[in-house]
């Protein structure tokens, strides 16, 4: 009775009486709070009791790198986006630390992926950012809006037998792998109280990590950074976000270009599973890495650059007022040299003209000093942007 009075009085608290409860994806949220909560309290506890150890250091490193890999590898570059093609090792690998991530089975991941570049800031997109920024974090994880949407783009990944061993066995091989393999490694190196840490360090902590690594990608990369290839969508391009998700940060340009195993695509962009996927490929493990032409991809940005400043032009007293004349002038001048220089390179690209490198590295330069002038008025004329 007393129980029953507690939960009603707590329904009535106005922040908890907003929340859908008819909504709620139990299994999922309760999960989500038991290891949000023991990431945030049991693993300082620990660390503030018995410090942290060299092996218990490396045993989270190798978990958070397997785990965290797997994703962008596995999960998402090879088995979404076929942006290569793995040998059964690679394949196994990923899939079982992918499974250890505890961010469903390559086959539930891979269709709601699917889903969002296909529906990108719409309704169907299963993290859509225009829902809020906590929606696409995590909250469509702990609340269904509507009814299961069909696996209906994932056939291709129906008949691998691998994919679909891991969908069977995902949950059970989470915990054992994910949770029971740093626990009882821990437990050998330094017996209960090593299996204790194994268990929130490599376990835990290494979970909780992962996880809003990928989240971050659904909610911060459709927020901050910029936006060199498209403006179509709300990805962006986040140089910052590249090192906290294995380079998956450059999703603007993903966005665009999602068959591209690289996610960054400039050769100085931080981006380990493209790094690491290349050094597979010299070791004979995956083959068919599938990369968009140069061309291409300048074309792109020209395109863009083309129409942002479209959305200048009838402003140009504002310019000349805030920039001055020379300017203005140059302005102009840059905007009808970038104009040349699309029409040249789509042309070519129609006709299949061979371009010089060193052609396409000064349309590029010219492209990014043009784009870099764009990012200083819009800076200062808002109201023109
Ligand atoms: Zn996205
Ligand atoms: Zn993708």
């Amino acid at each position: 009775m007393a129980a029953a009075a507690v939960a009603l009085t707590i329904m009535h608290i106005p922040l908890v009486s907003r929340i859908p409860w008819e909504r709620v994806n139990w299994t999922t949220s309760i999960f989500l709070a038991v290891i949000n909560t023991l990431a945030i309290t049991a693993v300082p506890l620990y660390l503030w009791h018995y410090g942290l150890d060299w092996f218990q250091f490396g045993l989270f490193l190798f978990f958070y790198i397997a785990t965290g890999l797997s994703i962008t590898l596995g999960y998402h570059r090879l088995f979404s986006h076929l942006s290569f093609k793995a040998k059964k090792p690679v394949k196994m690998a990923t899939l079982l630390f992918g499974a250890c991530a505890f961010e469903n089975s390559a086959l539930d991941w891979c269709s709601d992926h699917r889903k969002h570049h296909k529906h990108v800031d719409h309704d169907d997109d299963p993290y859509d950012i225009s829902k809020g920024f906590m929606w696409a974090h995590i909250g469509w994880l702990l609340f269904k809006l509507g009814p299961e949407m069909p696996m209906d783009n994932v056939n291709d990944l129906k008949r691998d037998p691998l994919v679909m061993w891991q969908h069977k066995w995902c949950i059970p091989l989470a915990f054992i792998l994910g949770f029971g393999v740093p626990a009882l490694l821990g437990f050998l190196w330094n017996g209960a109280a090593g299996a204790l840490g194994g268990f929130l360090l490599a376990g835990v902590f290494r979970v909780f990590a992962v996880q809003h690594s990928t989240f971050f990608i659904n909610s911060l990369c459709h927020t901050v950074g910029s936006q060199p290839y498209s403006a179509r969508c709300s990805a962006r391009d986040s140089a910052v976000m590249a090192l906290f998700t294995f380079g998956e940060g450059y999703h603007n340009y993903h966005h665009e270009f999602q068959h591209d195993y690289r996610n960054g695509v400039k050769r100085t962009n931080f981006d380990p599973t493209k790094w690491t996927i290349w050094t597979l490929e010299k070791c004979g493990l995956v083959s068919d890495l599938r990369r968009v032409p140069d061309e291409k991809i300048l074309l792109a940005e020209m395109n863009e650059a083309r129409r942002r400043a479209a959305l200048k032009t009838g402003h140009d007293e504002s310019i000349a007022a805030v920039f001055g004349q020379q300017m203005h002038d140059m302005f102009h001048q840059l905007s009808e040299r970038l104009a040349a220089n699309y029409a040249a390179l789509e042309k070519a690209t129609t006709e299949k003209v061979e371009i010089s490198r060193h052609m396409i590295e000064n349309w590029r330069r010219e492209t990014r000093e043009f784009t870099a002038l764009l990012s200083d008025l819009e800076r200062r004329l808002p109201a023109a942007a």
